[in-house]
C-alpha cells in the first residue's frame, strides 16, 4: 500500500476519510455498491472504520451472471434496488442509450441514496468524467464521499490481496471492469457480446421493437429498418455520419449496378 505525502498509508486516509464524512450523517452510511472490486475495498474501509453502514446495490438486469452470484453469495444483506421498468421496456420507450445519451444510468443506476450520505468506490484513473469528481460532494439531494477516489488500479488489487477479500471470478478472465453487458460506453461492447449471446440478442430484439413502435420519430425514421438501426448502434457512429456514409455506399452500388445495366443492354444489342 502506498505511503501519501503525510506519511500514512492510503487506506488509513481513507478511514479517516469515512470517520469525518460518517459524522455528517444522522442515518447509517448509504454504500452504493455493483460488487465490482473497487466497490469491495469501498466496503471493507467503511467496515474496518467500524461507522454505521448499509450496502445497497442497483440491480439494472444487464450486469453480468457472475457478478450477481458473487454479491449475493458475498452480501446476503445487500438492499438491492430493482428497476420499476426493464431496460428493455425502457428502450422501446426511450431509444437507444448512447454515448452521449446514458439516460439508463439515471434510471438504472442513480435512483438511490436520495436525502443520504452515499459512500462510492470510484476513482479518478476510471474515466476522463470520474477524473473531474472531487473526493467529497455534498448536497441537498445526496452527498457523495469517494474514499479510494485517488487510488490507482494497484492500490486496489494489493489491498485485495493483503485483506484477503474475495472478489468476483471475471476478473481472473478477460475482464479489468465490470459493468452493464453491453453498455454502449464500454469499449469492449463486441468482445461481452460474444460472450454473453443471450445479453446481445435481448438488445437486438429491444432495438427491433423499438424501431417498429418509434419509427414516425425524425431521427429514427433515418434508419432504413430495425437491422440498420441495429448496426448503426454497434458501430458507436453519430447517426448523421453513419447514415452519411450508408447514403454514399448506396450511391456508389447504385452507380455501379447502373453500370451493370448498361453494359447489360450494350452486350444484348438492345
Ligand atoms: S448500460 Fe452503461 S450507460 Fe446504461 S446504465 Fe449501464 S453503465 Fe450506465
Amino acid at each position: 500500500m502506498q505511503i501519501t505525502l503525510e506519511g500514512k498509508t492510503k487506506d488509513l486516509v481513507a478511514i479517516e476519510r469515512i470517520h469525518e464524512y460518517a459524522k455528517l450523517s444522522d442515518l447509517p452510511l448509504y454504500i452504493a455498491s455493483s460488487f465490482g472490486k473497487d466497490s469491495e475495498v469501498a466496503t471493507h474501509l467503511v467496515i474496518r472504520s467500524g461507522v454505521p453502514y448499509e450496502i445497497h446495490n442497483q440491480v439494472t438486469g444487464i450486469d453480468p451472471p457472475e457478478l450477481v452470484y458473487f454479491g449475493r453469495k458475498y452480501h446476503p444483506e445487500a438492499i438491492r434496488h430493482y428497476p420499476k421498468e426493464s431496460i428493455w421496456k425502457l428502450i422501446e420507450r426511450k431509444g437507444l442509450p448512447t454515448r452521449r445519451n446514458r439516460w439508463c444510468c439515471q434510471l438504472l443506476k442513480e435512483t438511490g441514496g436520495i436525502g443520504r450520505f452515499v459512500i462510492t468506490g470510484i476513482r479518478h484513473e476510471e474515466s476522463a468524467r470520474r477524473a473531474k469528481r472531487p473526493m467529497i460532494e455534498i448536497r441537498k439531494r445526496k452527498s457523495f464521499l469517494h474514499p479510494i477516489i485517488d487510488w490507482t488500479l494497484l492500490d486496489v488489487w494489493s489491498y485485495i490481496e493483503t485483506n484477503n477479500l474475495p472478489y468476483c471470478s471475471l476478473y481472473d478472465t478477460s475482464f479489468d471492469r465490470l459493468g452493464c453487458i453491453g453498455c454502449p460506453l464500454s469499449s469492449n461492447q463486441s468482445y461481452e457480446f460474444k460472450i454473453y449471446p443471450k445479453i446481445a440478442e435481448a438488445w437486438h430484439r429491444a432495438t427491433l421493437r423499438c424501431f417498429e413502435k418509434r419509427k414516425d420519430l425524425h431521427t429514427i425514421s433515418r434508419f432504413k429498418d430495425g437491422e440498420q438501426m441495429w448496426r448503426w448502434w454497434l458501430s458507436g457512429k453519430r447517426i448523421d455520419h453513419f447514415t452519411g456514409e450508408n447514403m454514399v455506399q448506396m450511391d456508389l452500388s447504385n452507380e455501379i449496378a447502373a453500370k451493370r445495366c448498361s453494359q447489360e443492354v450494350m452486350e444484348l444489342g438492345v
